[in-house]
């Protein structure tokens, strides 16, 4: 079982006030939720947003399901940097004996893995992984590289907690750039620069911060460090439920960490390096909620024009 993160005061009384409005419905697991109808009206249109704002880039629109194939995890080193967060689909194996076995495991709530085995799919813990291999798949870039709009992708991350903003799976909205290493760079400060600016539009306390991922283990302290070094990641933290701020959205740049695995080649013929921006959509509507109140409705007039335009 993986630690479970407890909650702080402020995030519990937050999170009991989300489930008494209807915001979030609970469920027997921590950091697995339903979505109130106000709670989906507002991450809706923060996901509209988003897409209205990235659309001066004319991305290409792709989407992908909540699965990829366990190979691609295998291949761009997420089970060595984040074993602790990965979900794999198992599914059962056997005859009627074992079907057997299982249904009465299940039914007592025991332990019943031993009558299943690891299927080709794991879940999608970052929305681009997915967009990886199906570049590769089309050979080399166009000149000038690619843009990519993935849309509102379901991710998974193992990591139950109290706080209602660490939830175990949640929408990330990306995009990606794909091209050579300058472009790509710039491109990931530009965003994250326009960012702050976006979340300061609809009321939100944004600052960017340079941040490194919760790699796994001793190696993994090295691993962030050089991370911090490069300055690799930077997260735009907003006050949610205290203590910290909490990172709502993410500006990577990977250099070809994952185009090399897949031989995504710029239009010279050199491998191309890759960025993403990730907007976590409950965690910027839990920011919403918690900065305007409960009531869009009464939300400041400013907040409304930009997420619901007419
Ligand atoms: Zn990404």
């Amino acid at each position: 079982m993986a630690a479970f993160l407890p909650a702080s005061p402020d995030q519990a009384a937050f999170r009991d006030e989300l489930l008494a409005q209807g915001m979030l419905l609970a469920s027997d697991v921590p950091g697995l939720y339903g979505h109130g109808a106000v709670f989906d009206d507002v991450l809706c249109a923060v996901d509209q947003w988003l897409g209205r704002v990235g659309a001066v880039e004319h991305p290409e629109q792709l989407r992908f399901p909540p699965l990829i194939p366990r190979r691609d995890l295998e291949m761009n080193g997420y089970l060595s940097s984040f074993p602790h967060l990965a979900g794999t689909v198992f599914s059962f194996e056997g005859g009627q004996a074992e079907a057997l076995e299982q249904a009465e495991r299940a039914g007592r709530h025991e332990d019943w893995s031993r009558c299943q085995a690891m299927t080709e799919l794991t879940l999608t813990p970052a929305a681009c992984y997915a967009a990886y291999p199906a570049m590769g798949a089309r050979g080399s870039l166009p000149p000038g590289g690619a843009t990519l709009d993935l849309g509102p992708a379901w991710v998974f991350r193992h990591e139950p907690s109290g706080d209602p903003a660490r939830m175990q799976t949640f929408h990330m909205r990306e995009m990606v750039r794909f091209g050579e290493p300058e472009t790509v760079s710039a491109w990931r400060d530009r965003w994250r620069d326009r960012s702050v600016a976006l979340l300061r539009s609809i009321g939100l306390d944004a600052r960017a911060d340079i941040a490194s991922d919760p790699f796994f283990g001793r190696a993994g302290r090295m691993l962030a460090a050089s991370q911090r070094d490069q300055e690799l990641k930077f997260e735009l933290l907003v006050p949610i439920a205290g203590p910290q701020p909490t990172a709502v959205a993410s500006f990577n740049y990977h250099h070809d960490h994952f185009a090399a695995p897949y031989r995504i080649r710029t239009a010279a013929g050199a491998i191309a390096h890759t960025a993403c921006i990730g907007f976590g959509l409950e965690r910027i509507t839990l920011a919403l909620i918690q900065t305007h109140g409960p009531h869009p409705a009464r939300w400041p007039e400013a907040v409304g024009h930009v997420l619901w335009p007419r």
